[in-house]
């Protein structure tokens, strides 16, 4: 596995220690570490299987609300330990965004309301007169505000679903994390509306670190300067197989199953 350099600006960093997780006996993933630099873009790829998601579940501590679900090792984020006593869910929440393969706003609350939802659920203050330009602000940076500025207070199931997607972006960003997980966020989407969504990865990869789960290879290389490439062989638990700049990990990977993977192989 490529060694990656520790960073010079750890502040919204987030890295996983030695991760593995079980669901009951099983092993779905052994010792899975990953270093995120701050203000980038990480895709992990792998077939179906592998621990994608659950590692990623794994960094915003969603794991651990599946029953029977155990994990172990470490998730720092800025150098903290998401998992020590002192941090609450809604620290995790808060602090780490997550948008998944199915757009899921609250189809009959309205858009404006979708966008701060999250501020309620975490505690996170906003003063009313504020609370039109945070709305406005991150539907801007999601890329829908000029879609929707004059509808706010239509119901966010009304949008397509590529709109909803970014209603669900925008939603994330309302309680400004540092770090913004996406689970192949563009599956679900047509060609056009994936389009926009990777504009929009491009256009905050500036500001909040982001994990992207994608099964699109072309995807991968466009939108993210890191990569690591998750494998669970026949029975075993997933591991990263490779992990560091995504130019050399799809050029030039030091191992043949990754080679095989980006080039549509298995
Ligand atoms: P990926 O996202 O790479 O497709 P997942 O993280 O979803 O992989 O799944 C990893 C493994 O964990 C798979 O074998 C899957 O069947 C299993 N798994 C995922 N979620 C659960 C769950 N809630 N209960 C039991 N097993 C699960
Ligand atoms: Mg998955």
């Amino acid at each position: 596995m490529t060694m990656l350099l520790p960073s010079v600006d750890e502040a919204t960093a987030i890295e996983a220690r030695e991760v593995s997780a079980w669901f009951g006996e099983r092993k779905v993933l052994d010792r899975v570490s990953l270093h995120m630099p701050p203000s980038s873009v990480t895709a992990l790829i792998g077939p179906s299987g592998c621990g994608k998601s659950t590692f990623l579940r794994i960094l915003n501590r969603m794991h651990e609300l599946v029953p029977g679900a155990t994990l172990a090792g470490e998730v720092l984020l800025a150098g903290d330990d998401i998992y020590a006593p002192s941090w609450k869910l809604t620290d995790a929440r808060r602090r780490i965004g997550m948008v998944f393969q199915k757009p899921n706003p609250f189809p009959a609350m309205s858009i404006y309301d979708n966008v701060t939802a999250g501020l309620k659920l975490t505690g996170t203050k906003v003063k009313a007169a504020d609370r039109d330009d945070l709305v406005a602000g991150c539907l801007t940076k999601a890329g829908l505000w000029k879609e929707v500025r004059d509808r706010l207070r239509q119901p966010g199931g009304a949008l397509s679903g590529g709109q909803q997607q970014r209603l669900c972006i925008a939603r994330a960003l309302a309680v400004r994390p540092q770090v913004l997980l996406m689970d192949e966020p563009c599956s679900a989407l047509d060609p056009t509306s994936t389009r926009r969504i990777e504009e929009t990865i491009e256009e905050l990869s500036g500001e909040v670190t982001i994990v992207i789960v994608t099964h699109n290879m072309q995807q991968a290389a466009r939108v993210s300067a890191r990569c690591a490439f998750f494998l669970a062989e026949e029975g075993a638990p997933g591991v990263i197989v490779e992990a560091g700049p995504t130019r050399v990990v799809f050029d030039q990977p030091e191992d043949s199953r990754t080679a095989d993977y980006v080039h549509g192989r298995f």
